[in-house]
């Protein structure tokens, strides 16, 4: 009912009202663990452990070829590294710089982990996933063509320093390969590369040159499986199968456990946020430790 000397709202509107609300809830939730940890299990597993998940659908001898227990952190460990991706007054997570080489580069004494993916994988949804704990970080995007594309470095607290790498594709070969060539086999305190590959379409083309580059530099990197929530169970299963087998066959520097995630749903999110803690030695645990980790 409307209250008296208002306009009646239109339907549409107030359909595409509903319709907001619903993206922003999908789009707000489960960015926590504290969020996760209040889901029953199922549905709990499927945010914090997607792989696991996954490999339920499988046969038992299938199962073996998923390797999920290789790093397999407990949901207090999980919990624990939320403090590092988590801004406080104490704890600055922030954009520091750009840089188109690597001479311009912020030198910091931190360990250093960098995103790499083609255009269009999600990577600034994953970073933006990664840093929802801190909301002030803003992290800007320059997909423009003919925009010069560039390194940009966010500082995470005393913990260490997170690179987004200029995304690629068959229009921007020379830039690739004279920035992040450059960056991949120079940056001392690099410690890992992830690797992004689109979970709807597989390894592409464009996918192989970056993995050609991180196997001829000996760098270790680890393949993140993006948008999830996209396929179907058996689509996504067949893709996580394929791409497990490459990895399995013809790589020597992936680490051999996927990660994939959604940035909708926060699918894989606070799992890998744990997998970033723990390689940059951020994260103390019994079970398992970074030099374990160090391949
Ligand atoms: P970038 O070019 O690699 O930085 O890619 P973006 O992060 O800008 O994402 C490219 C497109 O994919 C955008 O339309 C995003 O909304 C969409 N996208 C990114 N991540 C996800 C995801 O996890 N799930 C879904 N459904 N869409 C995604």
């Amino acid at each position: 009912m409307t209250a008296p000397g208002l306009r009646p709202i239109p339907r549409k509107l107030l359909e595409l009202t509903g319709a907001l609300r619903r993206v922003n809830r999908a789009c707000s939730t489960f960015q926590t663990v504290a969020e996760v940890l209040r889901l029953p299990k199922r549905q709990m597993t499927k945010l914090a452990f997607p792989l696991q998940e996954l490999q339920r659908h499988l046969t038992p001898d299938a199962r073996l070829d998923l390797h999920v227990k290789i790093f397999d952190p407990s949901l207090e460990d999980i919990s624990k590294a939320e403090s590092v991706f988590t801004a406080t007054g104490r704890n600055r997570i922030e954009y520091l710089s750009s840089a188109v080489r690597l001479d311009h580069a912020p030198d910091l004494a931190h360990p250093e982990v960098c995103f790499i993916g083609r255009s269009n994988v999600g990577k600034s949804s994953l970073i933006k996933a990664l840093f929802a704990l801190a909301p002030e970080v803003e992290v800007r995007v320059s997909k423009k063509p003919g925009h010069t594309k560039k390194m940009n470095f966010f500082k995470v607290g005393k913990y260490f320093t997170l690179v987004d790498m200029p995304g690629y594709g068959y229009r921007a070969p020379e830039d690739f390969v004279d920035m992040v060539e450059t960056y991949l086999k120079e940056r001392r305190n690099l410690m890992r590369t992830f690797l992004l590959v689109d979970s709807v379409v597989g390894i592409q083309k464009t996918d192989s040159i970056a993995i050609g580059m991180c196997e001829e530099f000996s760098l270790p990197y680890v393949m993140v499986l993006t948008k999830i929530d996209k396929s179907s169970k058996g689509h996504l299963l067949k893709q996580v199968l394929q791409i497990q087998k490459f990895v399995d066959s013809e790589t020597q520097g992936c680490f051999p456990q996927l990660f994939p995630v959604s940035s909708v749903t926060y699918s894989g999110i606070h799992l890998l946020r744990c997998f970033i803690a723990d390689i940059t030695g951020n994260l103390k645990t019994d079970g398992f430790g970074q030099l374990e980790l160090n391949t």
